[in-house]
């Protein structure tokens, strides 16, 4: 666009020097005619990619398609979270493994009737870590308020611990205690929404568990699915979370066994 001023000028040199007009009365004469085209030019470059586009419509048609195909790409990457969760598979994840004592409040020792699902739950407890949690259980056997634990927590940072042993009762899921593992997943505030490490970290810990005691998506089960407790809060008061949470659990075990 900016060119055709200048080769506008470049005609009228041409057509000065053939009419044998001095090169200062020119020079002279160029800079009045820049100033006068300054407005014009402004004008020109406002309507400029209009113009353009007009002269070539495949490029507007191309730059329109691209758009238009980044949008899609972004809506379907965000609504099906794959872009996101696209490398998290079914090996298993990083595990700090600190087990609780054994004791009547929080593990019993008893081993369990085998695997038949996994139980998701939320601390209710905002801001607290997983650290603190498994530290929570293991003082109850001083303590003595309540009889409480969980297989694993997942942290605010995507840390795993374990508590207890996959074979062994924990006291998480009321009649599903013994024969399920159970998960509490720490949350930074009172929605109870996981952050993306604390979720990368429960989507692997879970399709890990799936495929090492062969259980479906149908295995997977939030507390809310046992006993109508609101937990986990946001898996509960959010259906569509839930599943899409599943969904990418699925799709996680599928990258193991193909
Ligand atoms: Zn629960």
């Amino acid at each position: 666009m900016a060119g055709s001023p200048v080769s506008k000028s470049g005609f009228q040199l041409k057509d000065k020097r053939q009419r044998g007009v001095k090169m200062s009365s020119y020079s002279e004469n160029k800079r009045k005619k820049q100033r006068s085209v300054q407005p014009n030019k402004k004008s020109r470059r406002k309507n400029g990619w209009k113009s353009a586009l007009r002269r070539k419509p495949y490029v507007a048609a191309g730059i329109l398609l691209l758009v238009v195909l980044t949008a899609a790409l972004g809506v379907y990457s965000c609504a099906s979270g794959k872009g996101y969760y696209a490398d998290v598979d079914a090996s298993e994840p990083q595990l700090d493994v600190q087990l609780l004592d054994i004791n009547p409040y929080s593990r019993p020792g008893i081993q369990s009737d085998g695997v038949q699902g996994v139980v998701i739950h939320y601390t209710a407890n905002p801001g607290s870590t997983a650290q603190e949690n498994r530290d929570y259980f293991n003082g109850l056997q001083y303590s003595q308020e309540t009889e409480a634990s969980s297989n694993f927590i997942v942290g605010l940072e995507g840390e795993i611990i374990q508590c207890v042993p996959t074979w062994e009762i924990a006291y998480a899921s009321n009649e599903r205690n013994s024969d399920t593992v159970s998960i509490e997943v720490c949350h930074p505030d009172e929605t109870g929404k996981f952050t993306d490490e604390t979720y990368r970290s429960l989507v692997q810990l879970t399709a890990w568990l799936c495929v090492k005691f062969d259980l479906t998506m149908d295995d997977v089960i939030r507390h809310y699915d046992v006993t109508g407790k609101i937990c986990p809060k946001y898996f509960v008061e959010h259906e569509d979370a839930w599943e899409d949470f599943k969904a990418n659990v699925e799709d996680a075990v599928r990258k193991n066994q193909g």
